[in-house]
């Protein structure tokens, strides 16, 4: 049984095939550049040749319609027709206070997303646009919205509550959401089970990206996160500048009249890591500048492992200790320096990097010395295998499909 993945953004389309028999990911692949210049799509099969296609995309519809064909093309395709594919999960962004688990696409989900379109401007347009284009290419194909915010639900309302008059929240929905839900979500199922299937457990999900968030969860519910209304609070990321002083906004709007799109242009898009280095959003790129002696490549760094560093120490307060620390997402599974600067100065709460451990990139491991009272474990995540696990089981138990059709067959990874 076969379940497509979409996560649509403004300008572009991630998907992934899944085979759910066992698991494995048939294709992948991404749009870009939907309704500007130079457009394409680059599709990878599993077991065969990829290719880039560069062709007028004007909008979603067209960006899915060339994503379907390539999945059944016969050179590059994967399948030899479209009805093999039994539902479609879709990345949604917010699903506000309305949503808190997966659900099945319908007129008044749809309608309910479409609410949420102020909440979440850039992200849930896009989402809709994605979910109609499948609707009218794939009639009768289930469809299954997964979102982001969807694992935060369960944060009590003295942690998601702003000390802004309360009417903030009643009229205007203004409170701490949390992104990242799925991520969390995997990493932290993941360490309870790498625990022994343990459920009574206080966890510390580090999910460092180009965005970045941590989550308090325990006793597998999110109790916190550092995103809020939205994704732009908390830790300092790529281009964002995450918690500052909200007294800063009218300051700066005041000093150089930016309009407040601009000011939230500069605080989304300028600011973070690219911001205060002035080298790039990547840590990668940074290293090597503070290697070379750049003092502000150097200090950016530091900026963001203090303030992740910071979230950690406050969440364990907040549960009243920490089992385990984990890190995901492109930096937390592949940068070995950052792991280890992040965790220099936590040894006190009991977490104690093993650097030969530590010496990973990419991979599944508990990093901390043996013994030691806080595990800290490496896990990568996989956000599009939430998907497809969720709209299976969703699909299933409204009997849109009959999962039990499937036969275990031999599992094969796609790096
Ligand atoms: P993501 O948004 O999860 O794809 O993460 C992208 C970010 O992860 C990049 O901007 C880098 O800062 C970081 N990253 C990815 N690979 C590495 C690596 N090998 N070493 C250090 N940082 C990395």
């Amino acid at each position: 049984m076969m379940v497509l993945v979409i996560n649509c953004g403004s300008s572009s389309i991630k998907y992934q095939l899944f085979d759910m028999s066992n698991e494995s990911v048939l294709a992948k692949g991404l749009v870009e550049r939907i309704g500007l210049d130079k457009a394409s799509l680059n599709h990878k099969p599993a077991y065969k040749e990829g290719t880039v296609i560069s062709a007028n995309i004007e909008n979603h519809s067209i960006g899915i319609r060339m994503v379907l064909d390539a999945l059944v093309d016969k050179k590059i395709g994967v399948i030899d027709t479209l009805e093999k594919i039994a539902a479609v999960g879709h990345r949604v962004l917010h699903g506000g206070r309305k949503f808190s688990d997966s659900v099945l696409i319908d007129s008044a989900v749809m309608a309910a997303i479409e609410e949420c379109v102020e909440l979440g401007p850039l992200h849930n347009p896009a989402n809709i646009l994605g979910i109609n284009a499948c609707g009218e290419l794939m009639p009768g194909v289930p469809q299954v919205a997964v979102f982001d915010t969807g694992f935060h639900q369960t944060m009590p309302p003295h942690v998601y509550l702003y000390g802004l008059p309360y009417e903030a929240y009643e009229k205007y929905g203004i409170r701490r959401y949390g992104f990242h839900g799925t991520s969390h979500r995997y990493v932290s199922q993941r360490a309870a089970q790498l625990m022994g299937d343990r459920e009574d457990l206080r966890l510390i999900t580090c999910h460092l990206g180009n965005g970045a968030s941590v989550a308090a969860i325990r006793d597998g519910k999110c109790y916190d996160t550092s995103m809020g209304l939205t994704p732009l609070e908390g830790l300092v990321m790529g281009t964002r500048c995450g918690e500052i002083d909200p007294a800063i906004v009218p300051f700066l709007m005041k000093k150089t009249g930016m309009t407040p799109d601009q000011v939230d242009a500069y605080m989304n898009k300028k600011s973070g890591l690219l911001g205060l280095s002035g080298v790039s959003n990547d840590v990668r790129d940074i290293e090597e500048a503070a290697l070379r002696g750049d003092e502000r490549a150097n200090i950016a760094l530091e900026v963001y492992c203090y303030r992740v560093r910071k979230c950690i120490g406050s969440y364990a307060a907040a549960m009243g200790g920490v089992d385990a620390i984990i890190f995901t997402a492109g930096l937390g599974e592949n940068s070995i320096s950052m792991r280890s600067r992040i965790c220099h100065g936590l040894e006190f709460l009991g977490a104690q990097l093993d650097p030969d451990k530590n010496a990973i990139r990419g991979k599944e491991q508990e990093v901390s010395v043996d013994g030691a009272p806080v595990r800290i474990y490496v896990i990568p995540t996989n956000e599009e295998l939430v998907i497809a696990r969720d709209s299976i089981e969703i699909c299933s138990a409204l009997g849109k499909v009959d999962k039990t059709a499937d036969k275990p067959q031999a599992m094969e990874k796609f790096a």
